[in-house]
């Protein structure tokens, strides 16, 4: 679901592959066989869950091409790919993992912590990402987006300790631009919101995105900016990621990413360090590494404390520490994320 959809539907001509987000996005892979046989994969169709286990099956073709051919392990693949285990009952994996529906103060706005407002502003995402809590929020009645903004901005309004604006979701980026611009022509007489963060994982996984009316968007805004993009591996960068970064990073944002620590995918020291030195390359700079909220299906994810502590001791012993990521965990209620 793309809300707010604006313009035409642009015909893809026969020899130029099209750079429509929209169209691309449109053209994401959903079909289980359909990706394992684009990857040479066809004979993992039997261990399929039915159903994608209740959670659909969604990656850009993009993204597709950056996974190794014939590899069923491919840190990429792992990311998206339906598995068996999510269908176990495992203690302690819940709905709401983290306590966002108690943390709702208004339609679609969660402030959880001191001077920050974070905006649910689409529920929808170009990708599936298996071990999201999103799987369980489709988020349909949550958007922010809803009615021009208006509840969003009235609580923004009412609270003036808030400085900073986040655009989460879902992926914000999946609303068209032309909303954005509401939202920002409604912060223009908000001035105590000095900061705007915007995290996306669509720079990484549909970098078109980043086209040119959303750039002249974001360079023309008059606040702070920070983008937080979300990838997990090295292997989600090519060179069509890294321009989107440099025309993100020409609007005058701060570039930063958040990765989820995830078994089989990135628990390992070697792939972590090349995961920062692949995003510095982009110009980007690790914020947090997340240990995994614990929603029902992911647990075949989870990495314990012990070993995520002994791998950022590995990163620490190799990287400058700019290029280490701070190892959090979200608990509801408390006043910030939590070091682990
Ligand atoms: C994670 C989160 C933030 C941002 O926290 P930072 O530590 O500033 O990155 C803000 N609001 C909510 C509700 C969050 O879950
Ligand atoms: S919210 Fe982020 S992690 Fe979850 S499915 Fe969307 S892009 Fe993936």
């Amino acid at each position: 679901m793309i809300t707010a959809s604006s313009g035409a539907r642009i015909t893809p001509s026969t020899d130029t592959p099209t750079t429509d987000w929209r169209q691309l996005w449109r053209e994401a892979v959903t079909d289980a066989g359909e990706l394992l046989g684009l990857l040479g994969l066809q004979h993992l169709a039997g261990q399929l869950p039915p159903a994608d286990a209740g959670f659909q099956l969604r990656v850009p073709r993009g993204f597709v091409a950056r996974m190794r051919h014939g590899d069923a392990s491919d840190p990429l693949l792992l990311q998206v790919l339906p598995q068996l285990a999510e269908l176990d009952e495992v203690a302690g994996f819940a709905v709401d993992a983290v306590g966002d529906l108690a943390a709702r103060a208004a339609q679609g706005v969660l402030h959880k912590y001191h001077g920050r407002a974070l905006l649910i502003a689409s529920g929808s995402c170009a990708i599936n990402c298996r071990y999201c809590f999103r799987r369980h929020f489709p988020y349909g009645e949550e958007m922010a987006a809803a009615g021009q903004w208006r509840q969003a901005l009235e609580h923004l309004r009412r609270d003036d300790s808030i400085s900073e604006l986040i655009l989460s979701g879902g992926d914000p980026l999946a609303l068209a631009t032309g909303k954005l611009e509401e939202l920002s022509r409604g912060l223009a007489d908000l001035p105590h919101v000095t900061r705007l963060r915007i995290h996306t994982r669509l720079p990484v996984v549909l970098p078109e995105r980043i086209d040119p009316a959303f750039t002249a968007w974001l360079a023309a805004l008059p606040l702070q900016k920070v983008v937080v993009l979300h990838a997990n591996h090295a292997n989600e960068f090519d060179g069509h990621v890294d321009a989107a970064c440099a025309r993100l990073r020409d609007t005058g944002a701060s570039l930063l990413n958040q990765s989820v620590l995830l078994r089989g995918v990135n628990d390992d020291a070697e792939v972590l360090a090349g995961l920062s030195e692949r995003l510095f390359a982009a110009g980007v700079l690790p914020y947090y590494l997340h240990q995994l909220d614990r929603v029902q299906g992911t647990a075949h994810f989870e990495v314990d404390d012990a070993s995520a502590q002994a791998l950022m001791e590995a990163l620490r012993a190799r990287l400058p520490g700019y290029l280490v990521p701070r190892l959090v965990r979200e608990v509801g209620g408390e006043a910030s994320k939590r070091p682990v």
